[in-house]
């Protein structure tokens, strides 16, 4: 299905991203992976994708939160594989707190990295995208972009953005082959849920069955984690040909919680 296309996944070294990576590699994609790791662990995963095509996969070690970084990563998945005609904007960060104690520092990087690198990684690519006829963007949301939590402002507002931002590329690249999607998953179990665990058990004074139960799965009326399998395959489908009159949508995958 994607062979010969050239596709840059943020945060792609763990969770839903590295799900992404593994499925449009599997379809014959030539991936570029980005993300913070281990580097032997993170050439695991280069070698890995390389098997499942034949083809190279490249690896970026950008700090999102930089756009001078985010303009070398470009550049770099533009010499060593191509330039991109998937993007996948999935990195993503998350700190918990009531806003009164929300550090600002964090504030700020999470709207860098979850909303302001979506603007920088799409007005680099789309250009070439354009010039195709053919191009996919797709950034990875959150039901925390049409509902809200408590103590997750910074999140819930980067998150609001992004489905804003998405609706917005959208019509400005709708007569262009390019789409501009976004998936909102509910939760999700990845190390960003999971680590977000005795935070919550601090801000709450619960236990961590208390929180996963009645906190994280409360809102989730199918009471189990969204897999991030699940995500990558609404990613891959958002590739295919017949995909190409989704654009601008928000496509919830999140067990009914916003349905609530
Ligand atoms: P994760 O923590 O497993 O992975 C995050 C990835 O982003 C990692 O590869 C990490 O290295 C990378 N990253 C973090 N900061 C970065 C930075 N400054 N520069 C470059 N890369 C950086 O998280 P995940 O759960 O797989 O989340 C992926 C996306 O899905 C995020 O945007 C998150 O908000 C969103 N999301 C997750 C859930 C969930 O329940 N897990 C639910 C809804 C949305």
């Amino acid at each position: 299905l994607l062979k010969d296309k050239v596709a840059l996944v943020t945060g792609s070294t763990s969770g839903i991203g590295l799900a992404i990576a593994r499925a449009l590699a599997a379809e014959g994609a030539r991936v570029m992976l980005n993300g913070f790791g281990d580097r032997a662990e993170i050439q695991v995963i280069q070698d890995e994708l390389t098997k499942l095509n034949g083809d190279c996969a490249g690896y970026s070690d950008a700090d999102l939160s930089n756009p001078e970084a985010i303009d070398a990563m470009v550049a770099t998945c533009t010499d060593e594989l191509g330039s991109p005609s998937i993007l996948v904007n999935n990195a993503g960060i998350q700190f918990v707190s009531p806003i009164e104690d929300f550090p600002t520092e964090k504030w700020d990087a999470i709207l860098a990295v979850n909303l302001s690198a979506v603007f920088h990684t799409t007005r680099l690519c789309l250009p070439s995208m354009r010039q195709r006829g053919w191009g996919r963007i797709i950034n990875t949301a959150s039901a925390h972009s049409v509902v809200a939590s408590p103590n997750k402002a910074p999140y819930v507002a980067a998150k609001h953005g992004v489905a804003g931002f998405t609706k917005a590329v959208a019509l400005e690249a709708a007569r262009d082959g390019v789409t501009v999607n976004c998936i909102s998953p509910g939760y999700v179990w990845t190390p960003l849920v999971e680590n977000q665990i005795p935070d919550t058990m601090k801000a709450r004074g619960l236990t961590r069955e208390q929180v996963m139960n009645d906190v994280l799965l409360a809102a989730q009326p199918t009471k189990r984690f969204v897999e991030p399998i699940e995500v990558a395959s609404l990613a891959l489908y958002l590739c295919r040909p017949e995909a190409g009159s989704i654009t601008g949508a928000n496509l919830s995958m999140d067990g009914g919680w916003t349905a609530a």
